[in-house]
């Protein structure tokens, strides 16, 4: 069987990503969408709470299992014998991040190839920052994210509060 790989930090898991987690599902026959403990990023959500809202999200995709992982994406990809990794690319200004990451891992690890999936249009100007940002100042943030995960922002702003 091949097995594909989403990784990313998913803080928290929008409508772009679910899109994306759909259409790679629709073309691999198991998708692994793993949340990355990234260093370099402070995130607003715990490793296990994106785990968590992304399974909430993701319950009917019969294909699609959530992990996590501390470590580099291509040993994680190894561990599993997963040969391609998906990520989505928004606009021109992912395309340089994400063209360094995908060609690193194939230096770190030449059998792993990285499949680009275009964002849906309606999609494109998404972020979990931006949805973070809106959120945070009581906006309704349901066009962009699934109600788990609405709610979860606001609880997690709301005890933030307190
Ligand atoms: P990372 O910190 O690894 O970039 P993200 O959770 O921000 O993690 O994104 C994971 C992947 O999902 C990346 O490939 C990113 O380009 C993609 N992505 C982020 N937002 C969207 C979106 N709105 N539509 C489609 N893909 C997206």
């Amino acid at each position: 069987m091949r097995v594909a790989v989403y990784p990313g930090s998913f803080d928290p898991v929008t409508r772009g990503h679910l899109d994306i987690i759909k259409r790679a599902a629709r073309i691999h026959e198991k998708l692994i969408v793993v949340v990355m403990k990234n260093s370099a990023k402070k995130p607003l959500f715990t490793v296990e709470e994106r785990v968590e809202l992304l399974r909430g999200c993701c319950e009917g995709i019969p294909n699609v299992c959530i992990d996590s992982y501390d470590g580099l994406t291509v040993n994680y990809c190894r561990m599993k014998h997963a040969t391609l990794l998906v990520r989505g690319l928004r606009a021109v200004s992912d395309f340089e991040n994400e063209i360094q990451i995908a060609q690193t891992n194939h230096a770190l690890m030449p059998g792993i190839e990285t499949m680009f999936l275009a964002t849906g249009m309606r999609w494109s100007y998404l972020s979990s920052t931006i949805v973070k940002e809106a959120a945070r100042y009581g906006s309704d943030v349901s066009k962009f994210v699934t109600p788990n995960v609405e709610a979860a922002l606001h609880e997690k702003f709301k005890a933030q509060e307190e």
